[in-house]
């Protein structure tokens, strides 16, 4: 029997197939014992007619390997399908969102060198719960879901990450000097667990306020737990902070299964051209090889991957004149990450 350990990938659509090439390149190079199952995901299976945009055969992969790596995809912006991005988090219970936000000064611009914050979003409930509705031609209902169960399960979680990687603090961020009985829920849960943790620091900030200190002095920051609107933005602010979007990597926790991606979308604007930054992508593998127990060759490729941004090797979304080298496209960065393991 292979000792490789089976997982679940999707290609997605724009920039999906040209990142997720640079990222299993250098995940192969590296070693990294992994036997993939490829899956369709978004506008191919959409353009079938399957309106989940996951083809059914999809599920029985995914609760086999328990393990998803996933490219981004396009989800139809004002109407059409439901985004299968919450269908997919919804179905296999992905609770947790994980998204690292670090500054890599000098190689990277960023105005804020000291930055290294993880932001910890709640990923089933809250606007994104699905429950949107016609009242009437010109009034659409969205209704905000927080129940006590999910809220206390992700600031558990918040704590447990702060402690298990020896974090000093955890900052909730909700509006629940408007919202008093939805977000008022979300701030109690976590004032009655952080009580159970001593040793970490825990405060609240409101979330305009909280995002306006992300932008300008996200350093002051170390765990944020957040409801799942507010955690998509300010992940997307933190991450754009610390010098691009196409950076981040995110992990999506549930009991059963992971998934792992990148925290960008699929970039429709600039798909097919080769000058895509596969980091997002990359860090998230980096994150979904600690899951299934291959930390060493994780962290081979993370010092590969910083040594080639030392070098100054950066796609176009980086690129700085005077502090790059060269600008180079997606899969001459993988080449330049793979020389480096
Ligand atoms: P986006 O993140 O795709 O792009 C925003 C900007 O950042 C664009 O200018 C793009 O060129 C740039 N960018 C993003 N990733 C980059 C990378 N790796 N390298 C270089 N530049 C990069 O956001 P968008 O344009 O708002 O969304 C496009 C589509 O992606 C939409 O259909 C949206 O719903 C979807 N989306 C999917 C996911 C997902 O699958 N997890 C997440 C967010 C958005």
């Amino acid at each position: 029997m292979s000792s490789k350990r089976k997982i679940t990938v999707a290609y997605g659509d724009g920039i999906g197939p040209e990142i997720m090439k640079a990222t299993l390149s250098i995940l192969e190079a590296a070693g990294a014992e992994i036997e993939t199952d490829v899956i369709e995901i978004g506008e191919q299976v959409y353009l079938k007619g399957i309106t989940s945009g996951i083809e059914p055969r999809a599920w029985d992969s995914l609760r086999e390997t328990k393990v998803f790596l996933k490219s981004p995809i396009t989800t139809p912006q004002g109407g059409g399908f439901k985004s299968l991005n919450v269908t997919t988090r919804k179905t296999l219970g992905l609770y947790a969102n994980v998204r690292p936000c670090k500054a890599y000064s000098p190689y990277i611009r960023t105005h804020f060198p000291k930055t290294d914050l993880v932001i910890i979003r709640e990923n089933e409930e809250d606007l994104y719960a699905g429950i949107e509705h016609r009242q009437t031609d010109e009034v659409y209902q969205c209704l905000k879901l927080i129940t006590r169960p999910g809220s206390e399960k992700i600031v558990r979680y918040a704590f447990e990450y702060a402690k298990k990687y020896n974090r000093k603090k955890v900052t909730c961020m909700t509006k629940d000097n408007i919202m008093k009985l939805a977000d008022g829920l979300f701030h109690k849960v976590f004032d009655e667990v952080a009580k159970e943790y001593p040793d970490i620091q825990a405060d609240h900030k409101i979330i305009d306020i909280g995002t306006a200190l992300i932008a300008d002095r996200p350093e002051m920051f170390d765990v944020i737990v957040t409801l799942n609107l507010y955690g998509d933005i300010i992940s997307d602010v933190a991450a754009q902070v610390t010098g691009s979007v196409g950076l981040g990597g995110s992990s999506n926790v549930g009991e059963d299964v992971a998934m792992f991606e990148a925290i960008h979308g699929s970039a429709p604007d600039i798909a097919g051209m080769d000058i895509a930054n596969p980091s997002g992508l990359l860090n998230g593998a980096i994150m979904m090889l600690v899951h299934i127990g291959q930390p060493e060759v994780a962290e081979k490729i993370s010092n590969a991957w910083m040594k080639t941004m030392e070098d100054g090797l950066h796609t176009a979304d980086i690129y700085q004149e005077g502090i790059s080298q060269k600008k180079v496209g997606t899969q001459e960065f993988a080449q330049a990450v793979i020389d480096r393991l």
